[in-house]
């Protein structure tokens, strides 16, 4: 029954009553009209009538008062129902029905079930591709063979794949959506990876860290840390927004291992070298000798020649040793008290003849007053001096002018500085310089490549700094810093 005939219904049966009502009161005053109200035949017509109208009157009221509670009762009930089922949609209960009987809402009832039935089947669908596009990245990310870690914002695990949860040793559930810092607790190398990503972040550079040493796959592995930022665009699709980081270990023990092989092989071969090197310059200081017999003029020249080459030969492999010392962490410091004014004089002894031969007058810039004494192997320092002095004087022009110094900085450094006024070396170029085998392009002197480069590690190695003042045409200043 619809609202429409309930309300009618319920109506019509009130006004009868009413009515009815009504009828049996105007029947009655008839009565006690037309009859004289003392004479014994109207009591009991009065008498009937005033029962009927008592049962009439109770009945209307019944009536009125079941309507009362009923009727509005059967009409908000389905709109309830109706405003329920909306919210339990808002709320993503897709799966909610209604069965309304009122014959309005039997069409509405009918039309709010399909809609809940396509908005569970599309939710579905959307969830489970969601699902699958998930197991997809999760396969990619596995089936990638360097260890990769997925962190949020808060620093919790968001992803991480199998080759990566075999170093770190933990198993998925023991790290997957947890907190890295609490679990960096108890996990040494999950700690090292953390504390990299912050020092990174902190100092933003991007300098390759040291490689990290890992017992991985049974054996002793090499790997490189490399860590980025995920951003992504913020809602306006603008705005990069930072979700967390990504950082991800490059597997290097390939490359260790051939780089020690090649470290071991220049080694062996500059130590071999020297030998036959040394032999050569034996025989021709002896063939200077008077007593073996005279050189003429073009024999002395040719001498002369292979004397030069042979020296130069002396430090590319002297050179190549000490690389090969520093590359296999063999460096070994005899440190001794030594005044600084003792490595300079050394460097400069070491360099006169080939200073003479350039016409290049070298200056010495040392304190009057006392200055401190340092602490250092003063066979690899003076080697860094003089390995200077010797750039300075290569890469001067003739007749030039050089000044090797020492001073003592307020803040307790001992610096020792060879400056030149030669071609300079362009700001670009500064960082390079240091690398092995580095040279300037268009560099026609001779030269490795390496005395820069390992004369920083030598200094690096005693704790000190190897910089470089320069400006193209204006000539080079290198400044070693030592603490005393
Ligand atoms: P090498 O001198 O054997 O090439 P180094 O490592 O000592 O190797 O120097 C690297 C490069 O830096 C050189 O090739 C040269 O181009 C440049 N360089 C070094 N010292 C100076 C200097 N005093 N003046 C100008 N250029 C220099």
């Amino acid at each position: 029954m619809n609202i429409k005939t309930k309300l009618r219904l319920g109506l019509g049966i009130l006004v009868a009553m009413i009515v009815l009502l009504v009828a049996l009161s105007v029947v009655n005053l008839q009565i006690l009209t037309a009859t004289e109200p003392t004479s014994p035949a109207a009591g009991p017509g009065l008498y009937r009538a005033l029962i009927w109208v008592l049962v009439v009157g109770a009945f209307s009221i019944i009536i009125g008062v079941v309507l009362l509670l009923l009727l509005p009762g059967s009409i908000n009930k389905p709109i309830h129902e109706l405003a329920n089922g909306i919210q339990e949609i808002a709320n993503h209960n897709y799966a909610k029905r209604l069965y309304l009987k009122s014959q309005e809402f039997v069409e509405v009832s009918h039309n709010f079930n399909r809609m809940a039935k396509r908005l569970e089947d599309y939710h579905a669908s959307t969830l489970s591709k969601m699902m699958a596009s998930k197991k997809f990245m999760e396969t990619i990310i596995n089936s990638v063979r360097e260890p990769i870690i997925g962190l949020d914002n808060e620093m919790n695990v968001a992803f991480i794949n199998d080759e990566a949860l075999n170093i770190i040793n933990l198993t998925r559930e023991e790290i997957i959506m947890k907190s890295a810092k609490e679990v960096a607790l108890h996990n040494d190398l999950l700690r090292r990876l953390v504390r990299e990503l912050v020092d990174t972040e902190k100092s933003d550079s991007h300098t390759k860290s040291e490689p990290l040493k890992i017992y991985a796959d049974n054996k002793e592995s090499y790997f490189q840390m490399n860590s980025m930022p995920i951003t992504q665009m913020d809602k306006d699709g603008v705005t990069p927004k930072q979700q967390g980081y990504v950082i991800m270990l490059k597997n290097i023990t390939e490359f260790k291992e051939l780089d020690s092989a090649k470290t071991t092989f220049i080694s062996t071969v500059s130590h071999e070298l020297k030998t036959p090197i040394s032999a050569i310059m034996m025989s021709l200081q002896l063939l200077e000798d008077e007593r073996v017999g005279s050189l003429n003029e073009e024999q002395t020249e040719l001498a002369k020649s292979i004397q030069d080459n042979s020296e130069r030969l002396l430090n590319i492999t002297s050179e190549l040793l000490n690389m090969t010392q520093v590359e296999s962490g063999k460096l070994q410091l005899k440190p001794r008290v030594t005044k600084p004014i003792e490595l300079i004089e050394y460097a400069i002894k070491a360099n006169r003849v080939q200073a003479e031969k350039f016409k290049i007058q070298i200056e010495v810039q040392y304190p009057e007053e006392k200055i401190g004494r340092l602490f250092v192997d003063s066979e690899k320092i003076a080697w860094v001096l003089t390995n200077l002095l010797s750039n300075a004087i290569r890469y001067s022009y003739e007749n030039g002018r050089i000044i090797i110094g020492a001073r003592q900085s307020d803040d307790g450094y001992i610096e020792m500085f060879v400056q030149d006024f030669g071609r300079g070396i362009d700001p670009r170029y500064h960082k390079s310089i240091f690398d092995h085998y580095f040279r300037v392009p268009g560099t026609k002197v001779q030269g490795s490549g390496l005395g820069l480069s390992i004369s920083k590690d030598f200094v690096e190695a005693h704790g000190g700094t190897l910089s470089i003042q320069s400006e193209l045409g204006k000539g080079c200043c290198f400044i070693m810093r030592l603490k005393v």
